[in-house]
């Protein structure tokens, strides 16, 4: 019988039992699991991996709990500015997008350029404009307004840092070093791997700040191997090309799945970079390996599951 899997993740960082309430625990474990169901049902029904990663990202891009679409941070001047990118692994079709504002799904917006453009990337006030000429959902800036966003800017602005979520204070740098991105991963029964990941960023970047999320091999990426979703502190991963770099060890070294995502995520250590990241191979296995203390993730497949971890 053929197998299909599917990983969610909230975002990695330092997420620790005695921070979170029962309460709170059990929203974000919901929330995997909702996301989780609606991509299973997708594929246990054969249908695309590429479908199941997108409607699992929007499940959590309406959530006010992570930091994509609906809950994302605010940027410095209190605007919402957010990055998403699909891959396509059975034709390494992809698109992407940032600094994308009242877009209520970016990930649909991705896939839309992916789809409905010639193109792969689009920003700003361009891919506003594509938005609003194919009829992608708006929202105006009262649905991205929380109040823990707005409180977290205020506090971001004081300190006079830019920051992640899930952030506690770093001893080294003197500020929150949070994480808390989207992103799903799926194999579907007919053998075919697909990617999905969408941010807010970072709490106050300014100047048009854009982290790994969209940038195709840094924070996404999917082939004929393997599928990758990555989240953490975007700039490492853009210089270790984390996706990519963990893609290219099961092609190129042969390496299994768990040993090229323990690999991916050590070379993004190696030089300061936390975080964590995704991924499943065409067999269907699937590894989730993160070096921040926790991380929100779940997985399914046609065997086993759901299971949603948030702690090491
Ligand atoms: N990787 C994202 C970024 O740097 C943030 C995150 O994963 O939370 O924009």
């Amino acid at each position: 019988m053929a197998k299909f899997g599917l990983a969610v993740h909230g975002g990695a960082g330092v997420i620790r039992k005695d921070e979170l309430t029962a309460e709170q625990e059990s929203e974000y474990r919901r929330s995997l699991a909702a996301a989780l169901e609606v991509g299973q049902k997708i594929l246990s029904a054969g249908g695309p991996a590429l479908d199941a990663v997108e409607a699992s990202v929007s499940v959590l891009e309406d959530d006010p709990l992570f930091n994509a679409g609906r809950g994302s941070v605010f940027t410095h001047e209190g605007k919402i500015e957010m990055d998403a990118a699909i891959m396509d692994g059975k034709n390494l079709k992809a698109g992407a997008v940032a600094a994308v504002r009242n877009v209520k799904n970016p990930i649909r917006l991705a896939r839309a350029v992916m789809e409905r453009s010639p193109h792969v990337f689009l920003i700003g006030d361009g891919a506003a404009r594509f938005a609003e000429d194919i009829g992608i959902e708006l929202c105006d800036n009262t649905y991205f307004y929380t109040d823990r966003r707005w409180n977290e800017l205020e506090k971001a602005i004081e300190a006079g840092k830019v920051t992640l979520d899930h952030s506690s204070l770093d001893p080294r740098i003197g500020q929150k070093k949070p994480m808390g991105t989207v992103g799903a991963v799926a194999l579907d029964m007919a053998g075919r791997l697909a990617a999905a990941t969408s941010t807010g960023g970072m709490t106050n970047k300014q100047y048009g700040r854009v982290g790994d999320t969209p940038i195709i091999g840094a924070g996404t990426y999917a082939d004929d191997v393997c599928a990758v979703s990555c989240t953490g502190h975007g700039e490492f991963f853009i210089r270790a090309v984390a996706a990519y770099d963990l893609a290219a060890r099961i092609r190129f070294a042969g390496k299994p799945i768990t040993d090229a995502a323990a690999e991916a995520i050590n070379r993004v250590g190696s030089f300061g970079g936390e975080g964590g990241l995704i991924a499943v191979d065409s067999a269907g296995n699937m590894s989730m390996p993160f070096n921040t203390e926790g991380m929100y993730r779940g997985f399914i497949t046609s065997e086993s599951g759901p299971i949603v971890e948030i702690y090491r």
